[in-house]
Parts: C-alpha cells; structure tokens; sequence
C-alpha cells in the first residue's frame, strides 16, 4: 500500500475494535499491519453479551447462549410483571473479553504480516498527505494508514453516563435457571432521575453473572453496586451466602447526540472512538464487528477507507428521541422496555436495537412503544433533515 511506510496499518489499541479489525487484516497477506496495546498482558476484565445477528471471527470465544430472556418490573398494586421472549435465530450470547484475546491471538500468530506490540503506547500522531508518524514510547513509527481505538476522553459532569458493576457469583444452593437469562429487573429500589436494573445472566444452577447497573448523569454519586447485587440475590433468589469469582465495572456515555466523528484523513477512529456504542444501551460489539467487516473489505479492494458510519442519521434520531425520553423520565423505563420486550417479537426489536433493522422492523418497534413520551422527545429532538 504505503512505500515509504514501515506499516500499511498501525492499529492503536488492542481491545474489541483494534482486535477485531486485525483479526480480519491477518486474512491480507500483503498488508504490513501493526497493532500498539500499552498493556503488557490481557487480563479479564468484561464480558460482552450480544445477539447472534451476524457470523464474526469470535463465535469459538462465545461462553454462554440463551433463547430465552426476561424483563421484569412491578406494577403500582405492587404485582410482578414479566416480558419474555425466545429466539433461536438470535440467541443471547456471552463472550469473556480473555477467550476473546485467546481467539484473536490464535489466528494473529498464523499471520506473519501481522504484528501485535504490548506494553507499548502511542503518545500522538503527525498526518502527512503520504502517511502518518505515530510517535511511541519506543519511538516513531510511520504507517500508511492509522485506526485509532483509544478510548476517547469523558464528556462533562452533566452528561448520562451508564455505570455497572458486575460479578460472576457462585451460590451454595442451586437457585438459578441457566435456560433463562434476565436483561432487565426494575424490580428494585428506584431513586428519582435515575433509571436502576439488574442483570442476572445465569451459566449453571450456581453460577451467574448478576450486574448493578445505573443510568445517570455523570455527577450523581456513585452507587453501591455489591450492596445491590448481595440484596437482589437475597431478596429474589433466596441467596444468603455465595463468593464473587470475578468483579468487572464500567461507565459508558450515553449522551443523546453523540455522533460518529467525520474526520476523513489517514486516521479514522474506530470501535468507541469511532461513534460504534449505541448512546441508549451501551452496546457497541456487534456495531464493532460490522465496522471491522467494513473497513477491512475496503482495505482489500484497495479503497482508502473512510469512517464507518455505524447507524443511519435516521437510527441515530430515533436513538436519540428514545434515549431522551427516557432521561427525561426516568421513572417511565420500567414500563417502557417491559411493554416494548412484551409486545415486539424478538427478531425486529434485536435487529432495531442493534441499528440494522428494515423499515417494517421499525414501524414494529414504534408501534409498541408507550406513544405520548415518544411524541413529546420527538417535537423536541431536532430531526436529522434540520443539520447535526
Ligand atoms: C465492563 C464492560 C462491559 C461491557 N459489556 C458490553 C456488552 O456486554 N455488550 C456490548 O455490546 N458492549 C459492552 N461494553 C461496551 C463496549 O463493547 C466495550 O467498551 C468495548 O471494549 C469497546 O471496544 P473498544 O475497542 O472501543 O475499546 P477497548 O476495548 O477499551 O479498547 C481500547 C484499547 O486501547 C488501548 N489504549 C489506550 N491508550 C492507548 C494508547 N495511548 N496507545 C495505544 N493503545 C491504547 C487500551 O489499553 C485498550 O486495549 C462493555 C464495556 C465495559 C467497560
């Protein structure tokens, strides 16, 4: 590609989006590909869970599948009310970041153009019109091409941000149901502008994954995610006693507007930096895949590859009216997610949660949506004809 470069690719970053696009480049022989991760070994530090929407080089990383899944809350009388929905075309998936990296090294130590340098870091980047200089803790570097996976910097103190604590807990007693995996469980303490749920996705009669998770803007106090999650399991499950085998913690921005940079140069931002977390759930590894399956295919036919742009402006609109309703409201997400998971079958509402949805996919999902919250966000979300 790049003559005057020592790489055609320098990835920065060894996480979900630069593995996932140099698992794909270790499939072009003839691309010099480099990828930088300051970490001197992948520890296990999350868990990704996604629908099984599309084929991806990481399905022998996958841990744990389900069919079936809930979302729970209680009505005003105080009655438990439970969607469920099963799906054996988009089953529920578990992927362990660790069986990830073993995954991607496994295919990376059969590419010899693809060279993978821990505990490395890149400290800044000079564009040129032929290429790139990224400047290392270990000196210069020049690439044709750079895809930049650094996390990009926390938005300000008023922004939503979606904070979680999760373990993978081992109870005594069998208490669990591993057929069923529980997305969402508003059956617990609410606290005004916030919207609180738990996660509960179980692996064996004893085993489970249970996450604390908070919707919030960035200044409300942390909470006390293992208060919540030792509560839950004693208040739902019965569980007095059990051992936390493994803790991991996140906070993710989900600020209504966030966009997808458009820089097109030589440096094109990827995976979170690149736009791919969707602002109203924090999932970003399907979108992360599709991006790496799109920019590694222009890069095969020899086109210079620009951003990749995850969602429609359209699905980037409707994202946003959901997303500022529900902040708006908070204290309407329990019968929001209960009444859309209750009421959608569970294909057309994955597809429209993941951003590749049909227009009929769509229309299926607004219909099933409370209609007065909706209309209220739209009239005040400037839609995307009007800039943006
Ligand atoms: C605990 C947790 C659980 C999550 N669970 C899910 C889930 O279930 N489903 C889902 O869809 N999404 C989930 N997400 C959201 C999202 O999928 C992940 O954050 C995902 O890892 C984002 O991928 P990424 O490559 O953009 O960032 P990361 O995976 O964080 O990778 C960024 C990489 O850049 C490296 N880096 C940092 N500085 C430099 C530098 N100066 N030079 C070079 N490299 C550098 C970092 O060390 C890191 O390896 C989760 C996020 C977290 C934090």
């Amino acid at each position: 590609m790049a003559d005057r470069s020592d790489y055609d690719v320098v990835i920065l970053g060894a996480g979900l989006a630069g593995l996932s696009l140099a698992v794909r480049l270790a499939d072009l022989p003839q691309i010099r590909t480099l990828v930088l991760e300051p970490r001197t070994h992948s520890p296990r530090d999350r868990t990704w869970c996604s629908w099984r929407l599309l084929d991806h080089p990481f399905a022998p990383a996958v841990s744990a599948s389900w069919q079936s899944w809930e979302v729970m809350r209680r009505d005003a009388a105080g009655r438990p009310v439970a969607a469920s929905q099963t799906s054996a075309e988009c089953p529920y998936d578990m992927i362990p970041s660790d069986r990830l990296w073993d995954v991607a090294l496994s295919r990376l130590d059969r590419a010899p153009q693809v060279e993978l340098r821990m505990g490395c870091r890149a400290l800044g980047m000079a564009e040129r019109t032929d290429g790139v200089t990224v400047t290392t803790e270990a000196g210069p570097i020049e690439a044709g091409l750079v895809f930049d996976s650094r996390p990009p910097p926390p938005g300000p103190p008023g922004d939503f941000v979606q904070r979680f604590l999760g373990q993978e807990v081992v109870t005594e007693a069998p208490v669990f149901d591993p057929s069923r995996a529980t997305l969402m469980d508003f059956d617990v303490p609410q606290h005004p502008g916030v919207v609180h749920f738990l996660y509960v996705l179980p692996t064996s009669p004893t085993e489970a994954l249970v996450e604390d998770t908070w919707l919030a803007p960035a200044h409300v106090p942390l909470p006390d995610h293992r208060a919540a999650i030792r509560e839950y399991l004693g208040a739902r499950f019965g569980v007095t006693a059990f051992t936390p085998r493994f803790e991991e913690e996140g906070a993710i921005p989900m600020s209504p507007g966030l966009r997808a940079p458009e820089a097109a140069g030589r440096v094109i931002p990827i995976g979170t930096a690149g736009g791919a977390v969707k602002p109203s759930s924090g999932y970003a590894f399907l979108a992360i895949q599709r991006m790496a399956d799109e920019l590694a295919a222009g890069i095969a036919a020899g086109r210079r590859p620009t951003p990749f742009r995850v969602r429609s402006r359209t699905a980037s609109w409707m994202d946003e009216v959901f997303l500022s309703a529900l902040l708006r409201a908070p204290e309407i997400a329990p019968h929001l997610f209960v009444s859309l998971f209750a009421r959608c079958r569970p294909e057309p509402l994955i597809r429209f949660l993941n951003d590749v949805g049909s227009p009929t996919d769509i229309a299926r999902v607004i219909a099933a949506m409370p209609k007065w919250p909706m209309i209220d966000a739209a009239f005040r979300t400037p839609p995307p004809l009007f800039g943006r």
